[in-house]
This record gives C-alpha cells, structure tokens and sequence, in this order.
C-alpha cells in the first residue's frame, strides 16, 4: 500500500488468494483509476523457471501510473513482487512445453474519493494462475467500424483497467458471429488498422512485416517488441507505420501477438461483408516467428537478447 506523495510502497506481504477489501468510494471503483499487467512464467527442460522480460511490464505500468496519476512501484519492488508470487505458486508452474503461470500485476487507486480527482491511497498487489498453451486454433478476425478502442489523447497507449470494459459489446457480438477477435480502426480516419482487444497485428508480404505504429492509441505489446526484434535478426525487413485496411487485403500471412496468446496466425480477416484468407502451416514466417520466440521463453534457444529472467 502507498499514500499519494510518499510514492514509496511499502514491503509486500503474501497472502492466500481470496476477497480482498475495498472503500465504496475508492477510486478503482468509482472511476476506474488502475492499471494492469500480464506476463508469464515459463518451466525451462531442466524444472528451472523463466520470467520474459518482467522489467518491461514494470516499465509499462510506470508510464501507465503517470498517464493515470497514481504513483508506481519502481522496477524492482514490481519484480520482486512477481517473483514472489512464483514462488509461492512454483507448483502451479505448469511442466515444459505445457502451458505457463500467468501472473497479474495490478495497481489502483483504493483510497476514498468521492470527488473526481486522484485518490489518496493505493495498492499493488499481484496474483497468478495456470494458463495452457492456446496458439494452435486459428484466428478469425472481423473488422469493428462502429466502435472505437482508443482515441488520440485518451488512454489507449497505456494498459488502464477503463479501457477494457468498453469493447465487450463489439467483441460480445463478434463471438456470437463466430469469429475470435476484433480488429478495430483508428479512430480518427477509420482507414488504419491498429489492434485487437488484447493483441497487437502484424502482416506479412514478401519480406516485409508490417505493423501498426504505437503512438498513444495502441498498447505498445512486449510480445509486439520481441517480434519486432526477431524478425529483423532473422532478415526480415519490419515497417512501423500506418497500414491502411486495404493492405491487410493483399497480405499474404498475418498474425498476431500478445502475452496470452504469444504469437498466433491469422485465418481470416472479415470487413463490411467480404472475407479474406491468410497462409497458415507449418511452412509460414509466423510459425518460424512462434518457434524462436517460444524456444527463448522456455529457455529451449539461447538468450542471446538477455531477455529471460530466472526464478529462484
Ligand atoms: N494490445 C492490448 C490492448 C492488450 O491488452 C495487449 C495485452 N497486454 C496487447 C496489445 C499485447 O501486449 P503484450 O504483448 O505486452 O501482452
């Protein structure tokens, strides 16, 4: 817990998974100041334990604390944390191969305020849970041209708990259509892909990987930036920039990337009626891409980027 000013956390405690308290008029609840995290810890061959780049998080929810007013816990007391929770949990770590502990760092404003404005207490806290490995179903991705996930100004650059809730309804109603993810625009021109509701988008043609530029309307993913860093270590040539809807038409692969679902080929992509088929299998870019990326996260390929932290 921290009081606003101090900016200083004090020393975290580890307690059984249960309720926790909260003020009626604390800020979390009344005005969705927090913030979240989500990264994984991966079980290597030899029963070892592999954070993925945990000072990127700690990074991100500091940018995040001073987009959302509230103070952060620095790099360190966020990395002890999550290491804390890992081992308290190292059962829960599932074998190699197998899947990984998802754990979830949060931030919020806990402190009463019933008026708008920043609160004046705040709690960190971070819990964990199994997930299986979930790349291997195709996604079917359908382009939202009504709602809108982020704004230019608002906090869509930043991983805020506000921004969540909001496309439930467009990706409520995908689903019901079948399809697995939305693919929303941005939204001022409504030309520009810009991600999903939780993974950011990359396409392929020839040697060029392309993906949307992050600059405060797309969450600038960690998966999204180890790609990045792969691709153009394995000679491909990556744009960051705008793409327009009408590229993803003439892609010939495209994936996309986040925490939970690493890195996942894209089946199809449906605008305003029209469907559009992707390269999928073992012989696509994605498929070399996944198996670099997952080889370094459970400690398979060598870390040469020095990207994997031990648990211990
Ligand atoms: N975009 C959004 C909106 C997300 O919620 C996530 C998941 N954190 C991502 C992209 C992917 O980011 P990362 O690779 O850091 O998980």
């Amino acid at each position: 817990n921290c009081s606003k000013g101090e900016e200083i956390f004090s020393e975290g405690i580890l307690t059984r998974f249960g309720n926790i308290e909260l003020c009626p008029s604390s800020g979390i609840l009344n005005y969705g100041q927090g913030l979240f995290e989500g990264l994984k810890a991966y079980r290597k061959e030899d029963e070892g334990i592999l954070l993925f780049r945990p000072e990127e998080n700690a990074l991100r929810m500091k940018m995040g604390a001073d987009r959302m007013c509230m103070p952060s816990p620095t790099v360190e007391q966020f990395i002890d944390a999550v290491k804390m929770t890992v081992l308290a949990n190292k059962r829960w770590v599932p074998p190699h191969g197998r899947g990984a502990l998802y754990i979830r760092p949060l931030l919020m404003g806990t402190g009463p305020n019933l008026g708008v404005k920043p609160a004046s207490e705040y709690t960190f806290l971070t819990y964990a849970s199994p997930v299986g490995n979930y790349h291997k179903s195709p996604m079917n991705l359908v382009v939202e041209d009504k709602v809108c996930r982020a704004t230019p100004g608002g906090t869509g650059g930043v991983k805020a708990v506000p921004n969540y809730s909001p496309i439930y309804k467009a990706l409520t109603q995908a689903k019901a259509k079948g399809f697995t993810e939305v693919l929303f625009l941005d939204a001022l021109t409504g030309r520009n892909i810009e991600e999903g509701s939780a993974c950011n988008i990359f396409i392929l043609k020839g040697n060029v990987i392309s993906t949307p530029t992050v600059h405060g309307t797309i969450l600038p993913g960690i998966t999204r930036k180890s790609v990045i860093e792969i691709a153009s270590t394995l000679g491909y040539q990556v744009e960051e920039r705008n793409v327009p809807i009408e590229e993803v038409f003439d892609a010939e692969e495209v994936f996309c990337t986040g925490t939970a679902m690493v890195l996942k080929s894209v089946v199809s992509i449906t605008y305003q009626g029209k469907r559009i088929e992707y390269k999928m299998g073992e012989e696509t870019v994605a498929q070399k891409l996944h198996a670099t990326l997952t080889g370094i996260q459970t400690g398979l390929i060598e870390d040469k980027m020095g990207w994997t932290v031990e648990v211990d």
